[in-house]
């Protein structure tokens, strides 16, 4: 089974064989967010997929690669600014 390394902790994940390039996967060690795996020439590797709850209802997003503070997302009608505190993202009002 292919792994990947996780970029934050380190850990190997087994990567599920039904998993294409550009799937989330969860890392058993790190909350707060997911990893974005590829496959590509020189085999699986994975890049952090970070993730906001909504500040209302707590649906959990997961966000783009190309995230950046000051993004925004929508959820419950309502556009939220994304902020990048201690390693993470939060979403906050508008
Ligand atoms: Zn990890
Ligand atoms: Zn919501």
């Amino acid at each position: 089974m292919p792994v990947v390394r996780c970029p934050d902790c380190s850990a190997l994940i087994d990567v599920p064989k039904e998993t294409m390039s550009g799937d989330v996967v969860e890392c058993p060690n790190c909350a707060g967010h997911a990893l974005r795996i590829r496959e590509d020439a020189d085999g699986w590797s994975a890049t952090l997929a970070y993730r906001v709850s909504c500040p209302e209802c707590d649906e959990v997003m997961t966000l783009p690669d190309d995230v950046k503070p000051g993004d925004t997302v929508r959820c419950c009608g309502r556009t939220y600014h994304l902020t990048f505190d201690y390693g993470a993202y939060a979403a906050e009002d508008a």
